[in-house]
């Protein structure tokens, strides 16, 4: 076979009178009376081809070729004629005049177009994977994740980190969600379970002493697929011994903007250093522990404006223990009744009773409440919440978390309508102080609300069992544009303490040794303080790719079914399998 000399992407002017040989899929042909002209694409680019009638051979193969054929093109790099440039193309100043055409490989109609950017079915997309992922959209998101990667790896060698593969069958390792497992061929009736991330792993890895690991992981959570989850995902994992959270966060916000800078120099971050805000601001302020900081916009509470005022709503639920907060849409005093009404369905699918608006009009103040408010309650919200006239102000009234939960969903939307989460800025922040633990109802317990291995504020550590839900962790998360990039926490290295975590937790002693034993044994043998963090890798390439769904960086990504529509995965195995494994199905 020969060779290939170039890329697709690679001729230029400079180029014109070599002799080439370019390998690879015909984008699209087009005849023009005798001449064929056609694009043959790689993953570097494309390059027009042009068969002339009189190179027999090679007109006659060119004849024949469809999209998505494999051809070897041979033939003269030419200056295209003037006006037929194509400044569009990197390779446009040129074409290559084939002497010969050779088909390496037939192709089949293509049940998707590779030149055009989808907008078919997902599911047509994953069904035929390969297809789509020849497209210069996927190639892209792709080859940015390998260039992540690198830097990445780049920035933590240049900074003395190790990385460490650890293993995928392992133990079950709690992190909140259900574990995948694999049943053991060679000890009947026991299962592996997949990592729902290294967290115990890397913990052994500073008993070890190494220090300063990394690794770029694979994680496995058994849970719905989402926009922005998969059964399996992936982490930048690290952690750090002898160092404090301000160490931690030093390192991880050098490497985000060092990172940007680099693979993703367009676009901006919005503040330096990431600003920070406790999670109890986070929530109060933006109704969200992810808040998006591309913009402003904050949740502002009005419960004693409205506490004796003549709506009953509002003064009931604040004499319940309720919350009355309210959000101040710039400019939106206009809204017509369809746009009002969307905005209360929204509220409404979020759990609120109902949603309550003041448009500040040039006519006057509009409001379907006003009159029960009264004038000097309605005069003292416009005050509280700083309206000017044209805004329209939007209040919610229910116990805290809901308010929290419909506020803050509705101040993206009234900052998306309002074009103020530019795709182009990055709002990177730091949330810390996240509390330690909360209260499962269904369990009847309490659990970690990161993980059970993320110790206490010092200062709070004394009410771990008088006052669990109080204490605040030494946890953190960092996020961008209404993203949890990522979390960590300094974690608990003494044996006792982890102990009265567990205690804490309602573990039995007995269940202890049996699903941490090795963790608190190890504890005993010198554990260094550490702690760490692990940003998740999918969501971080596509928030620099410009994708709101993880799966458009992922190669082969599961549906929201958990299926591969590609391979048909999950599949029965064979009763000989089954066998083998000591299982009996129950389906
Ligand atoms: N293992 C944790 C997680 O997956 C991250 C960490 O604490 O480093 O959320």
């Amino acid at each position: 076979m020969t060779r290939k000399t170039h890329t697709c992407g690679q001729l230029r002017a400079a180029h014109a009178g070599q002799t080439v040989t370019l390998m690879g899929w015909v984008n699209r042909r087009r005849n023009h009376g005798n001449l064929i002209f056609f694009d043959l694409r790689d993953r570097w680019g494309l390059t027009q081809v042009t068969v002339r009638p009189d190179q027999v051979a090679a007109h006659d193969a060119a004849s024949e070729l469809r999209p998505e054929y494999v051809v070897a093109v041979t033939g003269a790099v030419q200056r295209r004629p003037q006006g037929m440039t194509n400044p569009d193309m990197p390779t446009g100043e040129v074409e290559v005049v084939a002497q010969a055409v050779e088909v390496l490989n037939p192709a089949q109609t293509p049940p998707i177009y590779v030149h055009v950017d989808g907008g078919e079915d997902e599911a047509l997309r994953l069904r035929w994977r390969y297809l789509d992922l020849r497209r210069e959209r996927m190639q892209r998101n792709l080859i940015l994740r390998h260039r992540i990667n690198k830097f990445i790896r780049d920035y933590l060698d240049a900074r003395d980190f190790v990385e460490i593969e650890t293993p995928i069958l392992l133990k079950s390792t709690p992190e909140g969600a259900r574990d995948f497992v694999v049943p053991s061929r060679v000890h009947p009736g026991q299962f592996y379970a997949l990592p729902q991330s290294p967290q115990q792993l890397k913990q052994m890895l500073m008993i070890a002493g190494y220090e300063r690991y990394y690794q770029i992981a694979r994680c496995f959570r058994d849970e719905a697929v989402r926009a922005t989850r998969q059964l399996e995902f992936t982490q930048l994992d690290i952690e750090m011994s002898f160092v404090e959270q301000e160490d931690v966060l030093q390192l991880a916000e050098g490497l985000f903007t060092e990172l940007v800078e680099t693979v993703a120099p367009r676009k901006r971050l919005l503040a330096r250093p990431f600003p920070r805000l406790t999670y109890a601001e986070a929530l109060d302020r933006y109704g969200s522990d992810k808040p998006d900081l591309r913009f402003d916009l904050p949740l502002v509470d009005v419960s004693d404006v409205v506490a004796e005022s003549g709506f009953r709503v509002f003064a009931g639920t604040v004499a319940g223990g309720g919350q009355v907060k309210g959000l101040r849409a710039s400019g939106c005093a206009a809204y017509s009744r369809k746009q009002l009404g969307e905005l209360e369905n929204l509220a409404k699918s979020l759990g609120a009773k109902g949603l309550a608006w003041i448009a500040l009009r040039e006519g006057g103040t509009k409001s379907p409440i006003a009159k029960f408010l009264g004038d000097d309650v309605l005069h003292d919200l416009i005050l509280r919440l700083e309206a000017e006239p044209g805004d329209l102000l939007l209040l919610v009234a229910d116990e805290p978390a809901v308010v929290a939960q419909v506020l803050g969903r509705l101040r993206l939307e009234i900052g998306q309508r309002l074009g103020l989460r530019d795709p182009d800025v990055l709002a990177f922040a730091w949330v810390l102080d996240f509390p330690l633990l909360e209260w499962d109802d269904k369990e009847g317990r309490w659990s970690a609300v990161h993980h059970p291995f993320t110790s206490a504020k010092p200062e709070d550590e004394y009410l771990l069992e008088t006052d669990p839900g109080a204490v605040r962790a030494n946890a953190y998360d960092v996020v961008c544009n209404g993203w949890e990039i990522g979390g960590g926490s300094i974690r608990i290295h003494r044996r006792e303490d982890q102990e009265r975590m567990f205690r804490v937790l309602g573990l039995a002693e007995d269940q202890v040794q049996a699903e941490f034993g090795h963790l608190i044994e190890a504890f005993q043998y010198g554990a260094p303080p550490h702690g760490g963090i692990a940003p998740g890798m999918d969501r971080l390439v596509a928030l620099l790719a410009d994708e709101d769904d993880i799966r458009e960086v992922i190669a082969f990504p599961k549906t929201t079914a958990a299926s591969d529509l590609l391979f048909g995965a999950p599949s029965p195995i064979t009763d000989e399998q089954l066998r083998e494994l000591h299982l009996k199905l129950d389906v």
